[in-house]
């Protein structure tokens, strides 16, 4: 223990903004909590109003130089700064685990796939191509893209170190500087992350971080004139609010929101592989993933074989405190998460759902503190039931049956969420058909795996809108600009 001690002792605990650590002008702080065990673990500088003043000022100070900086040693910065994320992959993993609660090994492989998100924007800021147009002789008609000055990016507690390096990496790539907002549940993953990227080279106000009020930060940022994108993943009921606060200032926004993904099971779909599948993208982080499986539509001619198999899987995975070796599961984040899942079921229940497995909040012995709840599957499912509609965000499966393609393709559209979707079926046809009628920005056919580097992730209706990662994740953080050269001068 004296060890995570030393571990969790070593992260800077202040606000980071101008290259300098200061604490909040207000002098407050905030507590972070271990999920796994109620105990705190920290106190975390809690910036406001004038911070993020202060961060944005600093923003703006370091942009000109950072813009203009030979691309070349850019790229430099960026590669050190992915090296640097890699040689302490293990440490950002415990410290992940520790205020976050996901098994360290998952906490791991977030950490390394942030690296690969800098690394990919490193590769990617040599080719913000433009273009140049036929015009009328004498005339260069070009296409040029310009960074947009200082964004602002406002992160969750899910992935407290991937979703930074999504939003900043293609940022600073391009040539802008940030001021991060991330969350006050996780804080100490961003800041071991800002310690190490100053360290790598990173320059002084190229990324400043204020956590702490989310409210009035999140006002600073979108209210001013010098922020000139705002790049925001969390709720749905959070984005309107950024979204309608953003418009006075006519900034770029774009946003990564809730979901509710389908994921289907066809009659002529390998049942095993499917069942697999499906319990490893739900397990991963508890279920507390914009694109975890939410409603698990059975082919009616399959329910009985699928529920069982995956009951007997669901049944074999381990929950425990996330530094434990060999637990699939770790502690849900805060009590109110518990709270929506237990109503949710309760609802279900009443109007007719049944627990296959699971259920209940876990409370005996190592789970007494911490927020854990037993992983659930429920049968019997309809629309009639909250949980169709409602993000769950925790470990529930809840399995509705289907008659055919076109029944389920409406079930599964029937959601204001537009985010992953997963199908698995042998059929070419109707891989075709299903694909294209599906309502979603991205779809996993045969596969429960939607997010790589080099691929847009995003979503449609109320899961907002822009792409992050692949190189269409560069584009909503440039400018397109068109100059008309006259050469016949
Ligand atoms: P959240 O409550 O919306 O919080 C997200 C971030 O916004 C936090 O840093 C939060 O700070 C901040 N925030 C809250 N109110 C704010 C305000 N008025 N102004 C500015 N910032 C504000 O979401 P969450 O519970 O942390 O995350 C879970 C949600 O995120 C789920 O709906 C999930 O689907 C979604 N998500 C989407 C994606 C995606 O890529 N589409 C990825 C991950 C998660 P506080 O914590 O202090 O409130």
């Amino acid at each position: 223990m004296a060890e995570m001690e030393q571990l969790i002792e070593r992260v800077p605990k202040k606000l980071f903004i101008g290259g300098a650590w200061l604490d909040a002008a207000s002098g407050k702080t905030d507590t972070v909590i271990n999920p796994a065990t109620g105990e705190k673990i920290a106190e975390v500088a809690s910036g406001s109003t004038e911070d993020a003043k202060r961060a944005v000022v600093a923003g703006q100070q370091a942009f000109p130089a950072w813009a203009s900086l030979d691309i070349d040693k850019r790229v430099a910065i960026l590669r050190a700064m992915a090296d640097a994320i890699i040689s302490h992959a293990d440490e950002l993993a415990r410290i992940m685990t520790i205020e976050q609660g996901k098994p360290v090994a998952q906490a791991k492989g977030e950490v390394l796939a942030g690296a690969e998100s800098v690394r990919w924007y490193a590769e990617e800021a040599r080719r913000v191509y433009g273009e140049t147009i036929p015009g009328p002789n004498g005339h260069l008609l070009l296409v040029q893209k310009e960074p947009l000055g200082v964004i602002g990016a406002i992160t969750p507690w899910n992935f407290p170190s991937s979703m930074i390096t999504r939003k900043i990496s293609p940022a600073i790539a391009t040539g802008n500087t940030v001021v991060l907002k991330p969350s006050p549940e996780t804080p100490l993953s961003a800041l071991a992350l800002m310690d190490l990227f100053a360290k790598a080279g990173l320059p002084d106000g190229v990324v400043n971080l204020v956590t702490g009020d989310a409210p009035a930060i999140g006002k600073v940022l979108t209210e001013s004139n010098v922020i000139r994108k705002l790049t925001f993943t969390g709720s749905t009921a959070v984005g309107k609010l950024l979204a309608e606060q953003s418009a006075q200032t006519v900034k770029k926004v774009s946003l990564e929101l809730g979901g509710h993904a389908p994921f289907i099971i066809f009659e002529d779909a390998d049942l095993d592989r499917a069942a697999a599948d499906l319990v490893a993208t739900k397990f991963r982080n508890n279920g507390q993933v914009c694109t975890s499986p939410n409603r698990i539509f059975v082919h009616e001619s399959v329910l009985q074989p699928f529920t069982e198999k995956l009951v007997t899987l669901v049944k074999q995975v381990k929950v425990g405190n996330g530094l434990t070796e060999d637990v699939d599961a770790g502690p849900l984040i805060r009590e109110d998460a518990i709270v929506k899942i237990q109503r949710q079921i309760a609802d279900a229940e009443e109007k007719g759902a049944v627990i296959r497995t699971g259920g209940k909040r876990l409370t005996e012995g190592a789970y007494a503190n911490g927020y854990f709840y037993a992983p659930t599957v429920l049968s019997g499912v309809t629309r009639e039931m909250k949980i169709f509609y409602e993000e769950t965000f925790g470990p529930v499966l809840p399995v509705i049956s289907f008659h055919d393609t076109d029944e389920v393709l409406a079930m599964a559209n029937d959601t204001l969420y537009g985010l992953a979707s997963y199908f698995y079926t042998a059929d070419l046809k109707r891989i075709a058909k299903v694909s294209q009628g599906l309502q979603y920005g991205m779809v996993g056919v045969n596969s429960g795996v939607v997010a790589y580097p080099q691929a847009p992730f995003g979503g449609t209706k109320h899961s907002g809108f822009g792409r992050e990662n692949g190189h269409q994740g560069i584009e909503d953080y440039v400018n397109i600009k068109f100059v008309n050269l006259n050469y016949s001068l």
